[in-house]
């Protein structure tokens, strides 16, 4: 009986968490995210694409499939949102336009050649009004482009098209018409003309639009700034997409890369447009797509494969406990380190990194569960910490653990030095709320288990402060003020030795901090203060004793909290899994296969 209950309770975690694939409302069956590329502060005005291969402009269904519509060759794209324009032309060759778009000046806003019927043109401008797409006429012409028109965002549209195909076809019959007609998608296909600046030109448009495709009903299209416009390298506007979801492209082929703004990444991007009607691109790619980018920044991709495979398997657990981290942009992670975890693209990518990443292929880390909060830092200092002592709650799996793997693999943060002036630590001091005056004395008033400081004193001629767990590290990280790489540390002050004349010799002593002075009541500690008076029997003297810096050595580099990288490349060289250096940092966690 004993036996049966053992094989159960072993048996049971492996049936619920080894093919995990929901936890407490967290998804671990989906291995697709939606990484921010370009979002916020660099959203583009407009998006330059290329690709070695075929490609596919599609849109986004609602459950998160790609839904084609239309296919190009390789080659390179831009795309731009609808607005005023300014345009010269036609010209007889590309070269010719490509000349005018040389002297196009950056000023007047982005510019691309486009080819139509009549010629090449030369486009540019992302202009609100007319009147401001005016005033930069005077500007082009002095560049010597003469001849630019205004083009407007008024056009008539046709009725829906049961296909790209009957579409292409209507757009051929106007052009033999001497009309331009554009290839519209809106949730069907369309043709729209026009693009003019004034209702007048629309009623002549209609006209003519009338006599050349007779069967066909054609309505106002009103202004709109979030119409995208899908242009190619050899000037061809490919379509324009009426702002419904996002517009996508892939690679016709999942082996090739598509690169945006010059940057290449795996995956399929889509484009929207935000408040500001500049285009965010977001990648929705597999999660080991988006490691294979991230972990070599988080760990040089030379250290030993089992320590990238720990940071690999954090990495991804990270993913998983962060999906809809950005849920209000429209997406799940953003690129940046500072937010949620460094991407950049294949450029990134090193072959032991994605090594570690396949190697990992579906590996999270669990606890309860749910994915686990994998918190990693460079180097714990020799022992890592409870989560409780560097921020506010307590989680089980982060408790401070001995840590000798760093030192042991040749940490470069295993012992530090940092000298701070006495103007720095005053103003550490007043960064924290409170002037203290000269700084007299800096005393480490408590640790915890673990060595490091949780309470710091600073003493002052005009008052005394305590900084409590990181406060001295980080006071203000902006301007990485005090920034120490760690709290496990020691300091002294620095004093210009003080010379003490006795009857019988002459001292020099570091500093009155800690001096005992004999008094007529007895031997007692020196009060601290900037100076001392010192009567003599025949002269009076004043000793200065204000310290000039103060010096802090340390060890580890980071909060300490979770798994060291120094320490788990420490363990991988000693000959420990991944698994292993995984369980050793995080106490108690599941380290669970989820479907990949
Ligand atoms: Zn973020």
């Amino acid at each position: 009986m004993l036996v049966v209950i053992l094989c159960l309770s072993l048996a049971l975690p492996l049936f619920l968490f080894d093919r995990a694939t929901y936890a407490d409302g967290v998804a671990l069956d989906n291995p697709m995210f939606r990484i921010g590329i370009h979002h916020g502060a660099n959203a583009l005005a407009t998006v330059r694409l290329n690709s070695s291969a075929r490609v596919e402009f599609g849109l986004t269904a609602p459950d998160g499939a790609v839904i084609p519509l239309l296919a190009d060759e390789s080659g390179g794209w831009q795309i731009y949102r609808e607005a005023v324009r300014l345009v010269a032309g036609p010209f007889g060759d590309q070269a010719a336009a490509a000349q005018v778009l040389s002297r196009w000046s950056a000023g007047s806003g982005p510019a691309f050649i486009l080819r139509e019927s009549a010629g090449f043109m030369v486009a540019g401008g992302l202009f609100a009004t007319v009147e401001q797409a005016v005033q930069h006429l005077p500007g082009l012409a002095a560049a010597g482009i003469n001849g630019v028109t205004v083009r407007g965002m008024l056009a008539l549209v046709s009725g829906s098209l049961p296909s790209i195909e009957a579409a292409q076809a209507v757009r051929e019959r106007l052009v033999s018409a001497g009309l331009e007609g554009r290839l519209y998608f809106d949730g069907a296909w369309r043709i729209a003309v026009g693009f003019a600046t004034d209702t007048t030109l629309i009623d002549s448009l209609r006209v003519a639009l009338v006599a050349a495709a007779p069967e066909l009903v054609w309505e106002s299209l009103p202004r709109d700034f979030r119409r995208i416009h899908v242009i190619s390298q050899d000037g061809r506007l490919l379509f324009v997409y009426a702002n419904l979801s996002g517009l996508t492209l892939r690679a016709a082929s999942s082996a090739d890369f598509m690169s945006v703004e010059s940057r290449r990444h795996r995956g399929v991007f889509e484009f929207t447009l935000d408040q500001m009607n500049r285009f965010m691109v977001v990648g929705l790619m597999h999660v080991d797509d988006y490691l294979k980018s991230v972990v070599p920044r988080e760990m040089p991709a030379s250290w030993h494969i089992e320590a990238l495979k720990a940071q690999a398997v954090v990495a991804r657990t990270y993913a998983y406990a962060n999906r809809n981290r950005h849920a209000a942009l429209g997406f799940d992670l953003c690129h940046l380190s500072t937010c949620c975890q460094a991407y950049g693209g294949v450029e990134w990518e090193h072959p032991n990194s994605n090594q570690a990443v396949d190697e990992t292929k579906g590996v999270i880390a669990l606890f309860n569960g749910r994915p686990a909060s994998t918190f990693y830092h460079s180097d714990s200092g020799g022992h890592t910490e409870n989560v409780e002592h560097v921020w506010t709650r307590a989680i089980p799996y982060l408790i401070g653990v001995s840590d000798p793997f760093g030192a042991l693999a040749g940490s470069t943060h295993a012992r530090w030095e940092q000298e701070l002036t006495q103007a720095q630590m005053q103003q550490i001091a007043r960064f924290n709320g409170t002037d203290v005056g000269t700084v007299l004395a800096v005393t480490v008033e408590s640790r915890f288990p673990s060595g490091r400081v949780s309470t710091l004193s600073i003493t002052g001629t005009a008052g005394r402060m305590s900084l409590r767990r990181q406060q001295p590290r980080l006071p203000d990280g902006s301007t990485g003020l005090f920034a120490l790489r760690s709290t496990m540390y020691t300091v002294t002050s620095r004093v210009a030795p003080v010379v003490v004349q006795s009857a019988h010799a002459t001292a020099n002593l570091p500093g009155l901090q800690g001096t005992q002075v004999a008094t007529a009541a007895g031997v007692q500690d020196l009060l601290l203060a900037p100076e001392h008076t010192v009567r003599g029997a025949s002269v009076t003297s004043t000793l200065r004793s204000i310290p000039s810096s103060f010096v802090f050595v340390g060890s580890g580099w980071g909060h300490g909290v979770g798994m060291s990288q120094w320490g788990a490349r420490g363990m991988a060289e000693l000959g420990h899994s991944y698994r292993e250096i995984l369980v050793h940092y995080y106490r108690g966690i599941w380290i669970a296969d989820i479907p990949h």
